[in-house]
């Protein structure tokens, strides 16, 4: 079974994002953990938690990916910006615990100018802060397009981040097909080159997930714009062969392409006509 669903809001409460998920024909959803530009986060309420455990349970549904809001840089040149992210990645990572069997997937961070090395200790840092001994829960790394002074850019800024942090058993990638073809990976043309490569600087059981996007900018461009699946640069062949690769066909995929919901309904019922198990 295609594990498979895409980016919901959850304005009505993560329950309501559940039954949206599987009225879709999802298996899995994205949210964000709080308003992306803001701060802000709504109290969990542990009964809708335990209500969307049993509902998930009951419809066999995949991990969740916990998305954090972009205003977290823990690379940020400003002390208080840092001190603002180390806050609220401490605080989701404690919403995504009581949540269960939900990654949390965060953009590394910009390094401002500073440089990608500095950038990365920064980084590795907040999180050694933040992961504690018993953590459970799965984070994840998201390779980025590259655009300004991004970092995760390759396989060996992501290396670099896992291995300055201590405790890092849990802590792994996700791989953005929109962003990795930006970022000059060349998943259309070359797939098994790629996971190649990407078994080889990180290792591929330390990808978890896959953010399954189609693309309206060109190879190598270090652009990031995402385009609905088989309308984009990359195509409806090249993302066939994701899903179906043996190295990536087990994973959770999630949409995060420009649709509402009714639409991400045809998207999903698509992939799933083509996925070969
Ligand atoms: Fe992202
Ligand atoms: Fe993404
Ligand atoms: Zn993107």
């Amino acid at each position: 079974m295609l594990k498979i669903g895409c980016h919901l809001s959850i304005s009505k409460g993560l329950y309501r994002a559940a039954e949206i998920a599987k009225s879709i024909d999802a298996n899995t959803f994205q949210f964000f953990t709080r308003n992306p530009r803001g701060g802000r986060a709504k109290d969990l309420d542990m009964d809708e938690i335990n209500s969307l455990k049993e509902f998930r349970r009951e419809n066999e549904f995949a991990p969740l990916f916990a998305h954090a809001a972009y205003t977290m840089n823990l690379a940020s040149k400003s002390e208080k910006t840092r001190e603002f992210g180390r806050m609220i990645l401490k605080d989701d990572l404690d919403r995504v615990r009581a949540i269960g069997d939900t990654y949390y997937v965060f953009h590394p961070g910009s390094h401002v100018g500073q440089g990608a090395e500095k950038g990365i200790e920064l980084i590795a840092q907040a999180l050694n802060e933040a992961i504690e001994e018993d953590n459970q829960t799965i984070i994840l790394l998201e390779g980025m397009s590259g655009k300004g002074t991004e970092i995760g850019r390759n396989m060996e800024e992501l290396k670099m981040i896992i291995d300055g942090v201590k405790n890092n058993e849990k802590l792994g990638i996700i791989i953005d097909t929109c962003h990795l073809y930006s970022s000059g990976y060349n998943i259309k043309d070359d797939l098994d080159g790629v996971l190649d490569e990407i078994d080889r600087i990180v290792g591929l059981d330390r990808l978890h997930a896959v953010h399954l996007n189609d693309t309206k900018v060109e190879f190598s461009s270090n652009k990031d714009r995402h385009e609905v699946i088989g309308e984009g640069l990359l195509g409806l062949d090249a993302i066939v062969d994701i899903i179906n690769h043996p190295s990536l066909k087990d994973l959770p995929f999630n949409l995060e392409t420009p649709n509402e919901p009714e639409d991400h309904k045809d998207e999903i019922s698509l992939l799933r006509k083509e996925y070969k198990g």
